[in-house]
């Protein structure tokens, strides 16, 4: 441990491998949320559907249902093999890049977290009368003024405050948005041409997020989405499991004790590949091995879980910037919620080096002819080193799996990437 953590400290890649991580029965039994509360977020989502058909028509052709498909990647499985991934088993890339609305996997949760307080306004005003009514009455002039008198607000690095922004926007609400420094400009410039009010600081994430607790919590009529402790966008992330199992069983994975699933994601606050990693747990338990992947100069889960010390601890604190060019991933300090929670289900933790980004980026791009931006591009380290690294090996063989790896499939997790701008994918794509 102490070696990682001089890695870490050195902001030099390195794997981290959890040895806190419990049987997943044992583990998900320390949780105070289960699979009823996942299937209640899901059953909102269904409730909301003709709701969000009717602000959103691009979500028609899903009946409402915002979801990403996955997509095999065999092109830039070849690519990574030829650079020496020695990776078996199918490689999958879940595109959450491509959720409609908001662009990025901050289109689960956050648009989660606005419907649900949506929902709970309304059902309190009376303007729906219970769970059965017709929730496109949430989408009349009358309910847009009704919504109209409350403030929702969130601090954000981009992605989450376009989400919340949007969608709460697109409801009526006065909604406003908390951005650090990290942000970037494209995302101020669109969530104002919603009609969300961004407020920009000098600070990082943390200074944005406690401004805005602050002045959300100074008006009554207001509405702060918690990113450090939400438990609402955490079970809005977690739907993503029960929905990626039935694309996995149109595409023919398996998923057992012989068929291993390996899911990589990109990790901020914690709260969106948390999230995920739960419901996968639920749905596959000890047959699915979760790995988050965070910048080195800004492993904040891997540096709370791996000295034990979750939100107490931020990667200033070990000398590190937080800078980092993966501006969803620029988070300083781990939830507090999510990483008591990863700390016995998650299997461990991959840094990646900012310089490797755009190139991750051009090769999905030139292989598959598929973009996602930077933050996401940071899972590839995963895929490319998981044959290799030897504590990864050591894992693979403890968990009695260094025979059954050509069974195995893995999905690298796209967070984000289908909003950016013309003008910046050329820059990224050339540059
Ligand atoms: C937000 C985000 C993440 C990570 O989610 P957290 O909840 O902050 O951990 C990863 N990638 C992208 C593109 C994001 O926007």
């Amino acid at each position: 441990m102490s070696t990682v953590l001089d890695k870490l400290k050195k902001a030099e890649e390195c794997v981290w491998i959890n040895d806190n991580l419990k049987p997943a029965a044992e583990a998900l039994a320390t949780i105070e949320f289960n699979s009823d509360f996942v299937a209640d977020a899901a059953a909102r989502l269904e409730r909301f559907a003709p709701l969000i058909m009717h602000y959103f028509p691009e979500t028609c052709e899903t009946k409402g249902i915002i979801e990403s498909p996955l997509t095999e990647i065999n092109n830039m499985k070849a690519i990574l093999n030829e650079e020496g991934a020695g990776l078996e088993g199918r490689l999958f890339l879940k595109r959450d890049s491509d959720l409609k609305v908001a662009g990025s996997v901050k289109a689960r949760g956050g648009v989660y977290e606005v419907l649900k307080h949506s929902e709970d306004l309304a059902l309190e005003a009376g303007l729906i009368s219970g769970y059965d009514d017709d929730y496109l009455k949430l989408g009349t002039e009358d309910a847009r003024k009704f919504f109209s008198q409350y403030k929702i607000q969130v601090g954000s690095t981009g992605n989450l405050g376009m989400s919340i922004g949007i969608m709460s926007a697109a409801l009526g609400y006065d909604a406003i948005v908390h951005m650090s420094m990290d942000a970037k400009q494209w995302k101020k410039d669109l969530l104002r041409s919603r009609g969300a009010t961004v407020i920009e600081y000098d600070g990082d994430y943390g200074k944005a997020v406690e401004q805005g607790r602050a002045e959300s919590d100074a008006d009554p009529k207001s509405y702060f989405v918690d990113d450090e402790n939400s438990s609402a966008l955490f079970l809005g992330y977690a739907v993503a499991a029960g929905r990626m199992d039935k694309q996995f069983k149109e595409q023919g994975v398996i998923v057992d004790e012989d068929h291993p699933l390996f899911v990589y994601i990109p990790c901020g606050v914690g709260g969106a590949p948390g999230g995920v990693a739960f419901g996968e747990k639920l749905l596959y338990g000890d047959n699915v091995h979760v790995f988050f992947v965070e910048p080195t100069q800004c492993p904040c889960m891997v540096v709370g879980l791996a000295t034990g010390k979750m939100n107490d601890i931020c990667v200033q604190d070990i000398g590190l910037t937080g800078i980092t060019e993966a501006d969803g991933l620029a988070v300083g300090r781990p939830s507090g919620l999510v990483s008591r929670f990863m700390d016995v289900l998650l299997s461990g933790e991959f840094t990646v080096e900012d310089a490797k980004l755009n190139p991750y980026l051009r090769k999905l791009w030139k292989s598959e002819g598929l973009y996602i931006e930077p933050s996401s591009c940071a899972t590839f380290i995963a895929p490319s080193t998981v044959s290799t690294d030897e504590s990864c090996k050591e894992y693979i063989a403890a968990h009695g799996l260094t025979d059954k790896m050509s069974n195995a499939t893995h999905i690298v997790w796209a967070t984000g990437g289908s909003m950016v701008p013309q003008e910046i994918r050329e820059a990224l794509l050339n540059g």
